[in-house]
């Protein structure tokens, strides 16, 4: 008996293991794992939510025309421009999907994100690494790596779980060295958080070129990942083709709903950035205070680097057991590491204090 079997690659996916929010046996639990804003979100995004209950047996709009045009405004964009998403993860399954093939690659750097690896290997394809300098993205390493079968080029910019940032001149110079149909996907998964002013979050380029793709997020400081939502902006070839192979209802009403009115609430934006500014820089320096190597980041998490994997392992058993969850990060190839996400004010001063416990004198 032959039986059914999926097509070459989808067996070498690791299923993606997500941030764990339950410990048996601990209370109460600080989840600091999963990047998600400590603030919640806004409350008119909550409102909006309960308002879109009405209208639960109708379809979404499948053009999410309303969020697109709000997006539109905010970021003085083109909304013919923009797709929405369920999540950017599904936007960053898309490209792959469409551009990549079974025998194509699909470029990151060393400590990219993991969906770029894994939507690869969904569509068949390759995906080819390149080495980082300093725990960041390398241009030139970047550009060594392409080869005659590289279609997609994913770029976390901030990059997670490292946290590190290239700034605007970088991506250019990476853009005009790239070949010209090798599509550069910029994933400014964090780009509501970032204060450094040589930043792009990539749509200068987007609207510079034709072979350049900006993917954005509720899911981080808009502290909406619950609902699932991002989108993309890019050249109108790609955004035709996204359309095309993107379901015809991706986009909840609920994602849409709430996702509008968080847009309209750039106050809960603003506070959440300055929280994040000041907690993460308090957070980094604690923690190089105690002698841990904690690379300049500019998320919403800071890398913690341990002498060793077993440290590692060993710091987070015992933040385990004091009801402190982080994450290990042996699957991005740093099991030395650690990874922090900027919680409320006390969270991280939990943290910091049973790290401290921790490395502090026997
Ligand atoms: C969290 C994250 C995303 C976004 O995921 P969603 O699917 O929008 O929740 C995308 N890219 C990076 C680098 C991220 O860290």
């Amino acid at each position: 008996m032959t039986l059914p079997t999926p097509q070459p690659g989808v067996l070498d996916i690791a299923p993606y293991v997500g941030g764990e929010s339950r410990l048996d046996g601990v209370d109460r639990i600080i989840k600091l794992a999963s990047n998600e804003n400590p603030l919640g979100c806004s409350p008119a995004a909550k409102q909006a939510l309960v308002a879109s209950v009405d209208a639960l047996n109708r379809y979404p709009d499948g053009g999410a025309t309303a969020l697109r045009a709000a997006l539109g405004r905010r970021h003085g964009i083109d909304p013919a421009r923009i797709v929405c998403g369920s999540g950017s993860d599904e936007l960053i399954g898309l490209l792959c999907h469409a551009y990549a093939g079974p025998g194509d690659e699909v470029l990151h750097s060393a400590h990219g994100f993991l969906m770029y690896a894994l939507y690869a290997k969904g569509a068949g394809a390759v995906p080819v690494t390149a080495p980082e300098t300093d725990l960041t993205a390398d241009v030139d390493n970047l550009l060594a790596a392409v080869t005659e079968r590289t279609r997609v080029l994913f770029l976390a910019n901030p990059n997670n779980p490292t946290g590190t940032c290239l700034t605007a001149d970088d991506l250019r110079r990476l853009r005009a060295s790239l070949r010209d149909d090798v599509l550069l996907a910029i994933d400014a998964a964090y780009a509501e958080y970032v204060v450094a002013n040589d930043y792009s979050d990539g749509r200068d380029l987007v609207e510079a070129t034709a072979n350049t793709v900006m993917l954005r997020t509720f899911s981080k400081a808009y502290g909406l990942p619950a609902l699932r939502l991002g989108w993309a902006y890019g050249p109108p070839a790609v955004i035709d083709v996204l359309n095309r192979v993107r379901g015809p209802f991706n986009v909840s009403a609920a994602a849409q709903a709430a996702g509008l009115a968080a847009l309209e609430d750039q106050a809960f934006i603003d506070l959440s950035r300055d929280h994040n500014t000041y907690w993460r820089d308090w957070l980094a320096t604690r923690l190089r205070d105690l002698g841990l190597d904690v690379p300049p980041s500019a998320g919403n998490f800071v890398l913690a680097r341990f002498e060793s994997s077993e440290r590692a392992e060993a710091a987070d058993a015992f933040l385990r057991a004091r009801g402190l969850i982080v994450r290990r990060m042996a699957g991005y190839g740093l099991p030395e590491s650690l990874r922090v996400t900027v919680g409320a004010g006390d969270e991280n001063e939990s943290l910091a204090a049973a790290l401290a416990e921790f490395l502090g004198p026997e």
